[in-house]
């Protein structure tokens, strides 16, 4: 078993890595001072991510991507997972449930999205259904050689980064019939016709873009923008849960590695009592807890990853896709809570990136799927298939 990762890997890490400390992390402060990126960072980013060579990490080179395997991806978002923000999502991730659409809409939609020439954000959330997708009350009616939407969604993530959203209803307002449908937007700002962008609420965090709230009255939708079949909803976002899974994990691991490594470095620095603090039992242990808990998780975070670079069964990966999710969220809330407490005072300050995450990381055991919803597949899945899915060693 070798667990050591080659030089591309490593030059792939480093990527991430530099990209942050030069890119990214130079508009953490005016991001979090303003709310979200500023416009006139927009555009600017968006060309650095291509010089860079990061445009489209998750696609084939068939589609104009990177051509990377997962556990290359997963060493750039990770890297990527450190700034606070929210601007790893300034890497942009095309929908993969894009490959399952017609040549056109690959043509159309896939492969722009791989250079960031386009952009499609995800509407399945609405007031009325969270964690229970089947409770959606969107509904798309073919009328008059027209799809037409009617209904409300909530916390589109990156609408106002996106020119289309995909959006979830259910056909003839059947719960039976999930279906995706790719709507365009007139521009980034600009919502599509007979839909109203309502609102952009603010979040705990302040994140790089915004999380809209729209309504669809009567919008009508070309008959091939339908994406996969009638029906097929479900089918087409698994592959994408597994991504953002895995994202999120990455995401939630770089973020709590970079707290832990200022909490280790200030644990040194920071004398009371005529001693470093670190010297004190409690925060050594802290620290020796943070580091542990980080070792493990992150050997899991590259397992999972490697499982899918085997191709192993499709149900195998979303088992552990969920395990992952759920204990890399929760550690990541555990480490990051524990260094701003060895911060003090200083921890708590927004300046301070430690205060930012603590802020930024909460939401990873809320969204694709909360801690809840997680243990409900883990346990699930326990039921059918037994203990050995997850206790086996291959
Ligand atoms: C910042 C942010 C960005 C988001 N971005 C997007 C996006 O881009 N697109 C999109 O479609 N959605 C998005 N979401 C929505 C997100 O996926 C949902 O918030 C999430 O799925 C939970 O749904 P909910 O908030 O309605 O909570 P609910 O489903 O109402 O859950 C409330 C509580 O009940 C618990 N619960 C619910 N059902 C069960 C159960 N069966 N067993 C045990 N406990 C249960 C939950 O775990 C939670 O603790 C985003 C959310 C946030 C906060």
């Amino acid at each position: 078993m070798d667990f050591t990762f080659t030089d591309h890997e490593r030059a792939l890490s480093k990527r991430g890595r530099d990209f942050f400390e030069q890119v990214l992390e130079p508009l953490e402060v005016v991001t979090d001072e303003h709310g979200e990126l500023p416009d006139a960072e927009r555009a600017p980013l968006r060309q650095k991510v291509r010089d860079w060579g990061l445009a489209g990490i998750n696609l084939d080179k068939d589609h104009g991507g990177m051509g990377l395997s997962m556990v290359e991806q997963t060493l750039i978002e990770e890297q990527l997972g450190r700034v606070t923000n929210g601007l790893w999502s300034a890497v942009w991730r095309a929908p993969v449930s894009l490959k399952f659409g017609t040549d056109r809409q690959i043509e159309e939609y896939l492969i722009p999205s791989a250079g960031g020439e386009r952009r499609g954000c995800f509407a399945i959330t609405e007031p009325g259904a969270g964690s229970d997708p089947r409770q959606v009350q969107t509904r798309a009616d073919f009328r008059d050689g027209h799809w037409r939407l009617n209904g409300e969604k909530w916390f589109v993530t990156s609408y106002n980064a996106s020119d289309f959203i995909i959006v979830h209803a259910h056909v003839d307002g059947d719960p039976d019939k999930p279906t995706l449908f790719l709507v365009d937007k007139p521009d980034y700002y600009t919502a599509p016709p007979n839909t109203t962008h309502s609102r952009s609420p603010k979040f705990m965090h302040n994140f790089a873009y915004d999380h809209a709230e729209l309504v669809f009255n009567d919008t009508p939708v070309p008959a091939d923008k339908m994406l996969g079949e009638v029906g097929q909803g479900f089918e087409l976002t698994k592959d994408w849960f597994v991504e953002a899974r895995l994202q999120i994990a990455s995401h939630a691991l770089g973020a709590a590695t970079r707290a832990a490594e200022i909490a280790n470095a200030y644990a040194t620095e920071r004398r009371q009592f005529g001693r470093a603090i670190r010297d004190f039992q409690a925060i050594e242990f802290m620290l020796a807890d943070m580091a542990v808990e980080l070792y493990a998780a992150k050997s899991m975070l590259f397992r999972v990853a490697a499982e899918i670079d085997s191709g192993a069964d499709r149900s195998l990966i979303h088992s552990h896709a969920s395990a992952l999710k759920l204990h890399s969220s929760e550690v990541a809330g555990r480490v990051v809570d524990k260094a701003l407490q060895i911060l003090g005072g200083r921890g708590y300050m927004r300046e301070n990136p430690v205060e930012r995450l603590y802020r930024d990381i909460r939401v990873d055991r809320i969204w694709e799927g909360t801690s809840e919803i997680q243990r409900n597949v883990v346990g699930g899945r326990l039921r059918k298939m037994g203990m050995s899915l997850y206790s086996d060693v291959a």
